[in-house]
């Protein structure tokens, strides 16, 4: 299997340390509001390679962090905690939006088809795994202590900027949020282990240690939960692009100084989701949640399939018009499934032939949008429909779409009342564009409206116009 690695800049075959097993380690949630759907997409896009790797046969351990303390509003050093801004705007404390925050994540992954890992570890439970690190690393020289907080000093390693040649000056990430850079760091690229000195209000979370009463900073607990569960050599790390630096970054550099050798072979980052206006937030426009896109009636498994299109390399744009073809997809691929009859033996052949394009696409680094393709190739070719059935069953074992079990519910349609309906909004489609490209756009409009009328809006798309029917 190739999987593109960050670190190399490349694709490489994947060769785990130890021979048919892996160790894998996600960056969890910052539990202080619900996840977006982009945060949604990354953790959908771990899921597929943590289901591949185990139909490729791995014996896959996956360990998962809850952030819970230590996160920043910048994901350096500087701005507020996450954790204690959510717990303001709640009226709460942080263990009671913790909690309430981790639930909700994990019933959106369950809605999302997104297996739970192995071992998901709060931070706030590793306290003392975080201070014998930062202890040691303070012992072995790697650390200092200054202004009352505990830094790593970058200057010590022979290369900090493993995933880019950042330049210092560029680094400036104080400056860009608008805060003041911290006096205390001896370089620029420095940044805390462990805090008991903040400008911003006091943490509600403390704990002792060797340096006085505190909280760690958000870097250390991956590098010290993954150490927990996986030991010191990992195969693959994932998280979402922005991850990579400083968080990725710092964590290699805080590992691999306190074990002296290197720590984790494979870096997996998912691209970012966007709206057609530029970054997805929390905090501005539009909160896209799962539940939002449920409310307005969206099933979760079409979330899915909008993302398993595109290449997880691949920045995806978010808009309720690609999200309605992604939805008009699904059902279309659903109703031919469902057409299907357990009508005689498998041809064992064919099924072959068939998966072997399947297996192409997810072992060339989890092209995705081809094995959709192989789906609906499984769909075309000539063979029983039991054969047919059987790839779909094989492929959805990874894919993870619901599609047997989406057919086996559906309420089967009328196809020739549905054929002919489609066939005249298409005529319509026709006829409307017709209408623009002679400039009357006041036929173009009475078309529109009044299939509007009748509950079928047209959606115009770079690609074309399609359409959604109401209660469809
Ligand atoms: P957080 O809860 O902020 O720690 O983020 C959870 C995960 O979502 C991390 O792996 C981030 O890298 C990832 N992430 C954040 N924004 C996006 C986005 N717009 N699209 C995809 N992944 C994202
Ligand atoms: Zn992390």
């Amino acid at each position: 299997m190739q999987l593109y690695n960050s670190l190399s800049h490349s694709k490489e075959e994947f060769v785990p340390n130890q021979p048919g097993k892996v160790s894998m380690y996600t960056c969890g949630p910052t539990v202080y509001h619900y996840a977006h759907i982009g945060n949604l997409r990354t953790y959908l896009m771990e899921d597929i390679l943590d289901r591949y790797l185990r139909y490729s046969g791995y014996d896959v351990t996956r360990v998962m962090n809850i952030t819970d303390v230590g996160h920043l509003s910048s994901d350096a050093d500087t701005g507020e905690d996450k954790m204690l801004k959510g717990a303001k705007r709640e009226h709460k404390t942080v263990m009671e939006i913790a909690k309430f925050y981790t639930d909700c994540f994990f019933s959106d992954c369950e809605k999302l088809h997104i297996r739970r890992p192995e071992v998901v570890q709060p931070a706030t439970g590793c306290i003392d795994d975080f201070i014998k690190v930062i202890s040691a690393l303070l012992e072995k020289g790697y650390a200092y202590l200054a202004g009352g907080n505990v830094y790593f000093d970058t200057s010590k390693l022979k290369q900090y900027y493993v995933f880019h040649n950042f330049e210092e000056e560029d680094l400036a990430v104080g400056v860009r949020e608008g805060v003041e850079e911290d006096g205390n760091k001896r370089n620029k690229a420095d940044f805390v282990l462990w805090f008991t000195k903040s400008k911003f209000d006091d943490q509600e979370l403390k704990w002792e240690s060797p340096w006085g009463v505190g909280y760690p900073g958000w870097h250390i607990e991956c590098s010290c939960i993954s150490m927990k569960y996986l030991g010191e050599r990992l195969d693959i790390h994932c998280g979402g692009i922005d991850n990579a630096f400083p968080h990725h970054t710092n964590e290699i550099a805080q590992s691999e100084a306190y074990i002296g050798h290197k720590w984790c072979n494979y870096w997996f980052h998912v691209l970012h989701l966007n709206t057609t206006s530029g970054k997805m937030s929390k905090s501005s426009g539009e909160f896209l949640t799962l539940s939002l896109l449920e409310q307005k009636g969206y099933d979760p498994m079409v979330y899915r399939f909008f993302c398993l299109q595109s290449h997880y390399r691949k920045s995806l744009v978010f808009s309720y018009e690609n999200l309605d073809n992604a939805k008009i997809a699904y059902k279309k691929l659903i109703a031919k499934i469902a057409a299907l009859k357990e009508d005689g033996p498998i041809d064992d052949a064919v099924f072959a032939a068939q998966k072997e394009k399947f297996l192409q696409a997810m072992d060339n680094d989890l092209n995705t949008a081809l094995a959709v393709t192989a789906l609906y190739d499984a769909l075309k070719i000539s063979a029983n429909d039991a054969t047919k059935l059987a790839l779909i069953r094989e492929y959805d074992k990874v894919l993870c779409l619901g599609l047997t079990d989406a057919a086996e519910s559906s309420t089967p349609e009328v196809p020739a009342a549905n054929d002919a309906l489609i066939r005249e909004i298409e005529e319509q489609i026709n006829a409307r564009k017709a209408a623009k490209a002679a400039k009357n756009y006041a036929e173009a409009d009475r078309i529109r409206a009044e299939l509007a009328a009748r509950g079928i809006t047209l959606i115009d798309t770079k690609e074309g116009t399609t359409f959604r029917i109401e209660g469809a």
